[in-house]
């Protein structure tokens, strides 16, 4: 009983090596994805506030790791809620915004692979597979389309 108290409040402790904070995290993303927000394309500058975003939400198990998120402005943060990356990504399209489907794309199978990798986040995997079916589809109607 109590090892198991034990490895649970270690399980919850920050590792400043293996779990950058929050900071970090949204510094590396943008290394990764570039300054702008990856829905609105907006610069994340000045008044517009950069945040991490999770492209699987917390609430389906997505973890807060670097391969779960994305530079957001507050704005596309805020108003996304909980709706799913796909979901948002449609709905930043309708209101004529060019949402960067490359670092969505890129994310979220980065995000398989560390799950692969370190284990556990059962909730997250069924969702995450859903999420990337979908954005294939996305990705083939594009190529169609373009073609
Ligand atoms: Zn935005």
């Amino acid at each position: 009983m109590q090892r198991r108290r034990g490895r649970r409040t270690l399980e919850r402790m920050p590792s400043p090596i293996r779990r950058p904070d929050r900071a970090t995290r949204l510094l590396s993303a943008a290394e990764r994805d570039g300054t702008h927000c990856v829905w609105c394309r907006r610069e994340c500058t000045g008044l517009i506030r950069a945040t991490t975003d999770h492209l699987v939400p917390k609430v389906k198990g997505g973890p807060s790791w670097l391969e779960n998120e994305v530079v957001s402005c507050g704005r596309c943060n805020r108003e996304r809620g909980h709706l799913s990356p796909v979901d948002w990504f449609v709905e930043c399209e309708r209101r004529g915004w060019c949402p960067d489907l490359g670092a969505v794309v890129g994310t979220l199978r980065s995000l398989g692979q560390a799950i692969t990798a370190r284990g556990g986040r059962r909730r997250a995997r069924p969702y995450l597979a859903a999420q990337l079916r979908r954005l294939a589809r996305l990705e083939a109607e594009r190529t169609r389309l373009a073609s």
